[in-house]
Formats: C-alpha cells, structure tokens, sequence
C-alpha cells in the first residue's frame, strides 16, 4: 500500500502550511466514489453526512440502516431515493450496486468485523471506524480478507488530514526543535448517557478503544516508531457505571532511541492533549484530538490553522489514492492493525498488574 506523509511532491504549501495535493490541484480524474454509510448514529449524523456534502472526490450513494424514521430524514437531507437506502437484511445486495464503491462502516466496535467482511466479500472497499476491530486476531482476519478479494481496507483517522497534526509531524520528522524526547498525551472525557453501548463489553466499549486509541496513535506518529514496551494500569473510582469497561487507564510506552511516551484515557476526567519536548523546543496541541477545533504552539510560535473539514479531507485522500493512485496519508488497515496489537497488549499489562510488556 502507498502511503504519504511529508513527500514534497505531493504536498503543497499554502499560506505556511501543508494541504493534501487533492484540496489544492485538480486531478485528470473527474469521477466521484460512490460511499455508503452503515449505521446512522452519532458520528454520521453529525459528521460524516455533512462532511460528505463537502467531498469533491466522493459522494453519498447510499445509507444502511435499521430504523425506519431515519430513511426518510437522510432521503430528504441528501437527497436519496429510497432504493438507495439498505437495511440489515438486505445489506448483501449492495454487491449489486455499481454506485457504491466505498463502504463506510459506522457501527458499534463489535460489529466493525463482521460488516467490513460482508462489504469486502460484496466487492466493495471498506472505511471502517477505529478501533478497526476488538482485538488484533479480528483485525488479521479482516485484513486477510481485504486481500483475499483485491478490495482495501482503511481506518477512520480523520487526524491524519488534519493541519495541525501534518504540522506536528513535519516537526518531529524534520527534527525542527532536535531530537524527540518525550511524548506527553491524553484523551478523555466524562461521559454521560448509562446505556451507551460504549459502557457495555460486548460492544467493545471502553475509554480505551473509544478515545485512548487516538493517544496511541499520536504517539506512533509522532515518534515515527513502533513501542518496543509498555506497561498500564487502570484506575477505577465508579465500580457500577464502569463494572463491565475501563474507566481510566495511565499507559507508558518505550520506543526506540529512548523516546517515551506516557499517555491516559478516561470516561470520568476531560483531557485532549498532545505535548512534545525535544532536546531544543517542545511542540503541543490542546485541543488535541477532536474534530471541531484544535489549537497548538512550540516554542518558537503559536500555530495557526483555518479551519477544515477532517472527515471530508480524510474521505477525499482515500478516494483520491482509489481513483488516482494518489498516496494515502497512512490511513490503511495495517494502522488499524499496529493499534490493536498495542491495545491487546494494555490489557495484558492490566491484567498483569502493571507488569512492562514487550510487544
Ligand atoms: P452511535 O451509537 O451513535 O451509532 C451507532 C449506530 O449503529 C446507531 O445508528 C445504531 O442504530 C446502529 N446499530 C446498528 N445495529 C446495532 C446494534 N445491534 N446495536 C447497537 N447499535 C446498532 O455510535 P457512534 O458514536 O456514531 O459510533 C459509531 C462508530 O464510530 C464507533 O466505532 C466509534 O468509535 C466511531 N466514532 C468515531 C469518531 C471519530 O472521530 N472518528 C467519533 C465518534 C464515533
């Protein structure tokens, strides 16, 4: 799989920062992907469906959903007819749906693997929410599949097209501030509602998988490594509303050439940072992580970036590697893969009371 970070060619400057080439040139390529979205929860009422009304290299062709009410509100909205509004039951007929390139899967954790599988084996690729699976094992399989039918997989990494984090990542990469040190992060956030499936096992709930990810990542990127070690605790102070999932969880991991990174996750505290010392300069985004708006400085300046649509720069990149071999920014199943490997090995060390685990 190709993939882009910081590939001169193929970013362009604009204003003092880097945009993905597909906002700024246009391509031999006027087509449009068709993407289904599979579940209209949260996340795609609020984000994907109105990013999509943005995308200039993808467009919605088609909703699956299980609740009737919602037909007729996305109908009206994005202007669908309702024979391209799928169901549970008749999901596998998409295969039959030559608009529909790109299956967006916007379901709850447990159910990512089984319909990113149902869409690969419908000859469509897939965009699936992170965490891309509940464990490394179910990433492996999902991608042993994607490769089995020639369709791809990718992760929903909005970040990775986000300026901030481009920037963030040209810094480390280009040694701007020397040598990185330590890697400072978390992202958390108090959350309400009782019966979300996000406090519920089965689902593949849990502060980690649902937001602690996102510090994992960062870490990766940032330091361009992999963890060689790591050891986690978790802490909880409500035993009935966490009973089945983590609460809280402070994680360290050690990357090569000595860079460290100590990151947290939580339900019950609000965090959303992203620190960087180096040997000469530090770098840090708060608001970090969230789609809305982020905000950063180093200690040269504070950093500054009009706004953009994450989603829809992310589902563009993608759309644009598909349709115009145009490299991705490293948003492929593989990444998905590496996370889970680390989550895996969080709750080992959990389990093991703290215990360093190599990975
Ligand atoms: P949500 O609960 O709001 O939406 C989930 C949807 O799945 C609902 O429409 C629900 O009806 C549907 N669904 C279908 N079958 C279901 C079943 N058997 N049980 C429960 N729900 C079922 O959740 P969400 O917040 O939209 O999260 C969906 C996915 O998106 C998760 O994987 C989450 O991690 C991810 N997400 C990503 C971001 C991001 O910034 N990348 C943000 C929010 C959520």
């Amino acid at each position: 799989m190709r993939r882009r970070y910081f590939n001169k060619t193929l970013i362009t400057s604009v204003a003092g920062f880097s945009l993905p080439q597909n906002l700024v040139s246009k391509s031999s390529n006027s087509k449009k992907l068709g993407i289904a979205l599979v579940g209209l929860g949260s996340y795609s009422s609020k984000a994907l469906g109105p990013a999509l009304l943005e995308t200039k290299k993808c467009e919605l062709k088609a909703v699956i959903t299980g609740t009737k009410q919602k037909e007729k509100i996305w109908a009206e909205k994005y202007n669908l007819n309702y024979n391209q509004i799928y169901n549970y039951e008749n999901f596998e007929s998409i295969s039959n749906d030559n608009n529909i390139d790109i299956v967006y899967i916007v379901l709850p954790n447990s159910m990512h693997k089984e319909y990113t599988i149902k869409a690969l084996e419908a000859g469509k690729h897939v965009i699936c929410e992170k965490p891309l699976a509940l464990n490394a094992k179910e990433a492996r399989e999902m991608i042993e599949i994607s490769k089995k039918v020639k369709k791809e997989i990718f992760v929903g990494y909005r970040l990775h097209y986000d300026p901030y984090h481009l920037e963030i990542i040209n810094i480390c990469r280009n040694k701007k501030f020397g040598k990185l040190k330590t890697i400072n992060n978390g992202f958390g956030f108090k959350i309400g509602d009782r019966d979300s499936w996000k406090l519920k096992k089965s689902y593949g709930g849990g502060a980690l998988m649902d937001v602690g990810i996102y510090a994992i990542q960062a870490a990766r990127y940032c330091s361009g490594k992999e963890p060689i070690s790591l050891s986690a605790r978790e802490f909880k102070t409500n035993l009935n509303k966490f009973k089945e999932v983590d609460e809280t969880i402070k994680w360290k991991m050690q990357f090569p050439d000595g860079i460290t990174a100590d990151c947290k996750t939580s339900f019950s505290s609000n965090s959303n940072n992203l620190n960087l010392d180096f040997q000469n300069g530090f770098a840090k985004l708060s608001p970090a992580y969230t789609w809305r708006i982020l905000s950063g400085e180093t200690s040269e300046k504070k950093l500054y970036f009009p706004r953009v649509n994450q989603q829809a720069l992310h589902m563009d990149g993608i759309s644009n590697y598909l349709l115009n071999n145009i490299p991705h920014n490293n948003v492929g199943g593989d990444e998905g893969l590496k996370d889970m490997i680390i989550i895996d090995k969080i709750f080992e060390s959990i389990r093991k009371g703290g215990r360093n685990i190599l990975i």
